[in-house]
């Protein structure tokens, strides 16, 4: 069924709305051309570009639990394409462009909401890493605008530009950013996918992998073995366990990141701000509540809980930044598991196991790369080619040294 404001009309006025499943409960066939192990955004993505952009549709996508339970149901869902790194800077400006179109696409109203991204900067010298960064972004194509402190009053007068210990001297604004509503975005995919052809298996758990004389063969599961020709690994938090099922070590650690919302409250906050003293993102949801966090908790896990003290410091972030914030409740707080690499950057290549595929290393930023992850993902399991925007996430860069060292974003963040 397509959606549209007919469909909405005519279902509100009937007795009985018609309103058919989305995706179909699929039971895992004995083979495939290509499995992909993870339901996540960038597993059901990758499905959804395989079968619309390359023809491949004989695809399974295998979820241990529930589809879209992981991190791409529990991030702060902030998109923006705001990279210094030329590996990174052309690959998200291509996501940001696919999230522009992404509703009319796939057909599904993910809330994308393009309601802007402000970095605030709090020394000249961060206001000078600042200009490169938006200079980089503009060069790609993106959208920079560099404020000063009156540009930013502007925007967020509520800020404390008087007492604060970090004094904000002016920000990095990207109006595209924004947010999009995160299961949306994972069930827009998933209708995309099963729409066709492509087998949703949920309550499927990867167990193994098969792998004869270094090809791989298929994979074993809670519901039998499934042939493939093509295995994609986008596992997120559980990279290294997938990994360790081909006898690889990758260069990832797995950490707990947790996120938190207030009550409801009327609009305050016009877009998503971020602390340059510190880390801590915050935007408001169209139910009222604010969604923030901050960093990493500092020890690798694959629990998806975290402990007080980083919510502690995440919150005195928040009121150094806005004090009066510090008269709000906060509701609920969680957490994902996120998958750290060394630099930063993600990873989207082939392995030593011929036929085995790997997209992970998201570290704090892989919802809003989701539509180009999947589109890149299925270029590179369709093609064997890396899609031109993603040919710097290469395995082998950490053995090369052909790092891509995105400040701030990896596993031990304080050592850039
Ligand atoms: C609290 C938090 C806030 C975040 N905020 C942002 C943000 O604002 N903006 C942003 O860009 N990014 C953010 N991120 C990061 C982003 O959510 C992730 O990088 C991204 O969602 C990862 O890709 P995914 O959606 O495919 O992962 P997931 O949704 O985690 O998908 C992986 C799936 O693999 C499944 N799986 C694992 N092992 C197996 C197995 N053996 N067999 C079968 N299935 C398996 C899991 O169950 C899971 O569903 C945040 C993350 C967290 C935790």
């Amino acid at each position: 069924m397509r959606y549209s404001a007919f469909s909405l009309a005519a279902n509100a006025l009937r007795a009985k709305p018609r309103w058919p499943r989305v995706w179909r409960d699929a039971a895992p066939k004995p083979a495939y051309d290509v499995v992909i192990v993870g339901g996540g955004g960038h597993g059901l993505a990758t499905a959804y570009y395989l079968a619309k952009a390359f023809g491949v549709a004989n695809v399974a996508v295998l979820e241990r639990g529930a589809i879209g339970l992981g991190n791409a149901g529990r991030n702060t869902t902030i998109i923006r394409s705001n990279y210094r790194e030329p590996g990174n800077e052309a690959f998200y400006e291509f996501s940001m462009k696919l999230w522009e179109g992404l509703e009319q696409d796939f057909n599904y109203n993910a809330m994308v909401s393009q309601r802007g991204v402000l970095n605030l900067y709090h020394s000249d010298a961060q206001r000078d890493a600042f200009a490169r960064r938006g200079n980089a972004m503009i060069l790609h194509g993106a959208d920079a605008q560099l404020l000063d402190q009156a540009g930013v009053r502007k925007l967020a007068p509520f800020l404390d530009f008087e007492n604060a210990r970090f004094p904000i001297q002016g920000g990095l604004l990207q109006r595209r950013g924004g947010t999009a509503r995160h299961d949306a975005v994972v069930w827009g995919y998933a209708r995309g996918a099963d729409q066709r052809g492509v087998d949703i298996i949920q309550n499927c758990e990867v167990t193994g992998l098969r792998i004869v004389g270094g090809q791989v063969m298929g994979v074993e599961t809670t519901r039998g073995p499934i042939r493939a020709g093509k295995v994609g690994l986008a596992v997120a938090g559980n990279s290294s366990r997938l990994g360790a099922m081909a006898g690889l070590r990758l260069p990832i650690e797995s950490y707990p990141l947790q996120a938190m919302v207030s009550e409801a409250i009327k609009p305050l906050i016009p877009g998503v701000i971020t602390f340059g003293a510190g880390h801590f993102y915050i935007s408001q949801s169209d139910k009222g509540g604010l969604v923030f966090g901050g960093d990493i908790d500092p020890y690798p896990s694959y629990a998806q809980r975290g402990n007080l003290p980083v919510i502690e410091e995440v919150c005195e972030a928040g009121m150094s930044l806005m004090p009066m914030i510090g008269r709000l409740r906060v509701l609920r707080m969680w957490a994902g598991v996120t998958d750290m690499t060394m630099d930063g950057s993600p990873i989207i290549d082939t392995t030593p196991v011929r036929g085995l595929y790997f997209n992970g290393g998201w570290c704090y930023g892989g919802f809003k790369a989701t539509p180009a992850s999947g589109w890149c993902f299925a270029h590179l399991l369709a093609r064997d080619q890396p899609h031109p925007t993603a040919t710097a996430f290469r395995l082998d860069r950490f053995a090369s040294g052909a790092v891509i060292d995105e400040n701030g974003q990896g596993a031990q963040a304080n050592l850039h």
